[in-house]
């Protein structure tokens, strides 16, 4: 039975590196098996329980995939969306379209831009530091909605 869990994380990098922290904010909520939060992570905590810190380590191909050199191109300056000085690392939206892929510049190279469209934790193994602040099971209409409800009911925790 799919439990609906509440947890607290700081991620970090192979370097140690603090990536990401809910500390000081709202905890996560997620229902288990729904797609919420990375499948290695899911996949890990099925068994903690309410109150239990845990280091969970997840490797790239479980958490935002390995890098993908195809995802890697080429294009002319001119052609891109961006208004002003581009430098590397600086990342947008290759659309107006809101669902439109984040790419990274990866390389300035004369009037051409390799653009990275890989996820940016693409190719990193993850360590979450998690505290399990609830566990419950699931209720009926959070399974047929593939999500955890909050107290509200259904929306954002
Ligand atoms: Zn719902």
């Amino acid at each position: 039975m799919p439990r609906v869990v509440t947890f607290h994380y700081t991620l970090r990098d192979p370097s140690g590196r603090v990536i990401d922290s809910s500390a000081g904010g709202e905890p996560v909520v997620y229902l288990e098996g729904g797609g919420q939060i990375i499948e290695g992570l899911d996949e890990q905590l099925r068994s903690a329980v309410s109150g239990e810190k845990k280091r969970v380590e997840v490797p790239a191909a479980k958490a935002y995939g390995e890098r993908d050199p195809a995802q890697v191109q080429r294009v002319k300056r001119a052609l891109l969306p961006v208004e002003g000085e581009l430098q590397v690392g600086d990342q947008f939206q290759t659309d107006t379209d809101r669902s439109a892929p984040i790419v990274t510049v990866a390389a300035i190279e004369g009037d051409e831009v390799l653009l990275d469209a890989n996820h940016s934790l693409a190719g990193v193994d993850l360590t979450f530091e998690v505290e399990i602040v609830a566990a419950r099971p699931a209720t009926v209409e959070e399974l047929a909605h593939g999500h955890a409800h909050g107290p509200g009911g259904c929306g954002p925790a």
